[in-house]
């Protein structure tokens, strides 16, 4: 892969931290890396065709969107998606996900299950610049029970002895990260979403594979009981979590354990039902859980439980590169706009366990960095106008040619 230098000038500085927005700054990107941070005008000299104008508006780490499923397309039934589907379509399916999802300004995700070794190889074949997309750290199958939630993308194990052989098996095919159930779920048929599923012992056999493999865990909990155990267990971090409640919020608190909220899937069911063909029992199964969600989501905002962004994309009409309305929904529902920000740049980029290297602007970090349209922290829709995309100091989006500044391109 090609790798440029250039200098984006005339941007304001919003870094990932949480820190305060720095107006007149400017960056430079040499090969992957951020070279440079500083006030505009006083930047190393840079060929003047390599210097792009800002035009004041915003640069922000690339944004990190920790639950999606690039293999499915936001279908109304997915579980009927996935019976049907044949590696080839699959693959095809994932590979015009990460095009849609980079584009969008998301230059990492963790894809939280698939059949086959579908994503782990798409991963690969992305960060070797063989395809366009965003950096994708693969959790290959879901270990599930059998008959368990999310069955037909994972792996069926039973026992602390399968289970093991199980996680041991996706570390062997190639996953970056491991995904386990500890509840029944939505989109499984027979499962109800506040059911146990894996057993504590299980769970923590599973953590133990994973940690030990040098590999972060996280599992699928939405009611209280399978909350508990993966928190027993020492899971790194909690999808969805729809029953938290204070005892569990003080543990999660205490072990640093992140909750991805995945809103804008239920919102997805819910808003669409049957009327656009999402199954009976998938849209009563929403319903019952939504309003504790919200309440569950609330109880994590005030009690400072770390919040990574994820939208779990793919699920019914839950398009590819929408992370910037999972941040408007985390907004209207507690979060600043900069608490949101931070949820899918330095937050995020701790819970995947990469934040040396992404997550927010440093010089030294992989240049992974976005400008958009308008002021984020005032307005976090903002993140939706995305008008320059960098991953790896490529450029993968450029819609400031029109200022008349030059991109270098791979
Ligand atoms: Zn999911």
């Amino acid at each position: 892969m090609s790798t440029a230098s250039f200098l984006l000038r005339n941007v304001t500085v919003v870094d990932g931290t949480g820190a305060e927005p720095v107006p007149g700054q400017a960056v430079v990107v040499e090969g992957r890396r951020i070279a440079w941070i500083g006030p505009d005008g006083q930047a190393p000299s840079t060929a003047p065709e390599s210097v792009v104008d800002g035009g004041g508006r915003t640069v922000l780490p690339g944004l990190i969107n920790c639950h999606v499923h690039l293999t499915a397309d936001g279908a109304p039934d997915l579980f009927a998606q996935v019976a049907g589907d044949t590696v080839p379509v699959a693959t095809l399916r994932a590979a015009r996900s990460a095009v849609v999802t980079l584009q969008s300004g998301v230059t990492t995700v963790r894809d939280c299950g698939a059949a086959d070794d579908i994503v782990v190889e798409l991963a690969k074949e992305i960060a070797r610049g063989a395809v366009p997309g965003p950096r994708v750290q693969a959790a290959g199958r879901v270990i599930t029970m059998t008959g368990g939630h999310g069955h037909f993308i994972g792996r069926e194990a039973d026992g602390p002895d399968e289970v093991r052989k199980a996680t041991r098996a996706e570390i062997k095919s190639g996953a970056a990260v491991i995904k386990v159930m500890a509840t029944g779920g939505v989109l499984t048929p027979g499962v109800s979403p506040t059911q146990t599923a894996l057993l504590p012992e299980e769970l923590a056999v599973v953590a133990q594979e994973a940690h030990n493999s040098g590999r972060r865990v996280t599992t699928h909990a939405i009611g209280r009981a399978g909350i508990a155990n993966a928190l027993s267990a020492g899971i790194d971090s909690v999808e969805h979590g729809f029953y938290l409640d204070d005892e569990l919020l003080d543990l999660a608190v205490d072990q640093g354990t992140f909750l991805v909220p995945t809103m804008l899937a239920v919102d997805g069911i819910i808003r669409n039902g049957l009327a656009r063909g999402i199954p009976a029992w998938v849209v009563d199964k929403a319903e019952r859980e939504a309003q504790q969600q919200r309440t569950s989501f609330a109880a994590a905002v005030a009690s400072g439980m770390r919040i990574a962004a994820g939208t779990d994309a793919g699920t019914p009409f839950n398009a590819h590169g929408d992370l910037a309305q999972e941040l408007a929904l985390m907004v209207e529902h507690g979060l600043t706009a900069m608490q949101a920000l931070v949820a899918a740049t330095s937050s995020a980029a701790e819970n995947l366990g990469m934040a040396t290297e992404i997550g927010t602007l440093e010089v030294g970090k992989l240049a992974d960095l976005i400008v958009v349209d308008g002021d984020p922290v005032t307005d976090i829709t903002a993140t939706g106008r995305v008008v320059l995309v960098v991953k790896d100091g490529v450029v993968h989006r450029d819609g400031l040619a029109g200022t008349g500044a030059a991109v270098p391109t791979a």
